[in-house]
């Protein structure tokens, strides 16, 4: 029976590079796409000839910008991955570059959620993170996602830049809340400082991470306030729309990246891709193997992650995987013996997962938390 995985797509494009950003991107270097997209497509049938067979039961197209891709391109895509009936098919887009054709034309080659990186609703705060788009671009980027009839969408936010007031914050949350369509998920991720990006280099505009757990406090109050569920550190949705991609990461799931940088898990491996583009480019393009590097992981490690990743979850985890659980208790939810992050401990869960103890759970029990779902721990 073939796997059922998830299916990521590495787009390495932006219009310009945001200034905390260290992804795999380059901005200017789109007349690249088209070579890019032919690389990616032979390195598909390239994992299919010497792989073992795969379903894909959702597909994922991340970045960089994919909303910079030709619909045609994404549709091609599509069609030679073939996902199963009812797949999960995303793509990321930036405000400033979709159009509702452009939507329209995703919609009809099977994509069925947007993410969308709204970042924030302050002119200001967008300027300081090097964002190329501004808020005046957010309504039209709506109005597209609801005019080509996608009703999934998220919002992906970033909160803490240094000239960010709780003011600010509070009036972005509420912007997003009053979006007409509301979006039916929420990301929101603290800014942290990559190395070598121009962020890293300016110590005035580093995050204060008191202020971060203060914002992150009022995120959580404004979404779940409005019917949206906490159901991972960052990710919030409304019933039934969490992400089907990244829960299969979060539960340790298979998955094949296919792209620059892309990794992927497939049985006890992992391997990541060649990071440069244009080296991508190169060796999948001439039906090369851009795999730059594997390991197996080790029956601990997997269960270690394992753990470490369902503790981000509103899943949980046994208590009896928490060493010396009573210095953590007050960070915790305990009902049945399992053991989930309170709002308190979300925001200090490193002190927690420092106490995670494989030793002291079954694997047969590890795997029945990871066959759990958002809804089945809400309901
Ligand atoms: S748009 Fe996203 S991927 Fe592109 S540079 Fe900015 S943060 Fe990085």
């Amino acid at each position: 029976m073939d796997s059922s995985i998830g299916l990521y797509v590495h787009v390495p494009f932006c219009v310009s590079r945001c200034d905390y950003c260290a992804f795999a991107t380059w901005a200017g270097s789109e007349g690249a796409i088209g070579d890019y997209i032919e690389a990616v497509l032979a390195e598909l049938r390239l994992r299919r000839q010497v792989g073992d067979p795969f379903s894909v039961q959702t597909l994922y197209f991340g970045g960089g910008t994919p909303s910079l891709v030709p619909a045609r391109d994404i549709a091609r895509i599509i069609e030679e991955i073939g996902p199963e009936p009812g797949a999960e098919i995303t793509v990321e887009c930036n405000p400033e570059s979709v159009t509702r054709d452009k939507l329209k034309a995703f919609k009809d080659a099977g994509v069925n959620r947007v993410s969308l990186g709204l970042q924030s609703f302050s002119g200001e705060v967008l300027r300081s993170l090097g964002r190329s788009h501004d808020p005046k671009d957010i309504y039209p980027a709506v109005e597209a996602i609801d005019g080509a009839g996608i009703e999934n969408y998220s919002v992906d936010l970033i909160y803490g830049a240094a000239n960010e007031s709780l003011a600010a914050l509070e009036e972005t949350v509420q912007k997003v809340l009053e979006l007409s369509p509301v979006p039916m998920h929420v990301s929101a991720y603290a800014l942290t400082v990559e190395k070598n990006t121009p962020l890293a280099r300016d110590l005035a505009r580093y995050p204060d991470e008191d202020y971060q757990a203060v914002a992150y406090t009022l995120i959580d109050e404004m979404l779940t306030g409005q019917g949206m569920g906490w159901y991972e550190i960052s990710n919030w949705s409304r019933p039934g729309y969490f992400s089907r991609h990244n829960w299969n990461y979060w539960m340790q799931g298979e998955y094949l990246g296919l792209g620059c940088s892309a990794h992927s898990h497939l049985g006890s491996r992992r391997t990541w891709n060649i990071f440069n583009f244009n080296r991508y480019i190169l060796v999948a393009g001439n039906s090369g193997d851009p795999t730059a590097g594997s390991e197996e992981v080790s029956g601990h490690e997997k269960a270690t992650e394992a753990l470490e990743l369902l503790l981000r979850t509103n899943v949980g985890i046994p208590a009896t995987a928490i060493d010396r659980f009573d210095e953590v208790a007050s960070l915790c939810d305990l009902v049945d013996g399992v053991a989930t992050l309170n709002l308190k401990g979300r925001l200090l869960a490193n002190q927690v997962a420092l106490r995670l103890d494989p030793s002291r759970v079954g694997l047969e029990e590890l795997k029945w938390f990871q066959k759990q779902t958002p809804e089945m721990i809400s309901s």
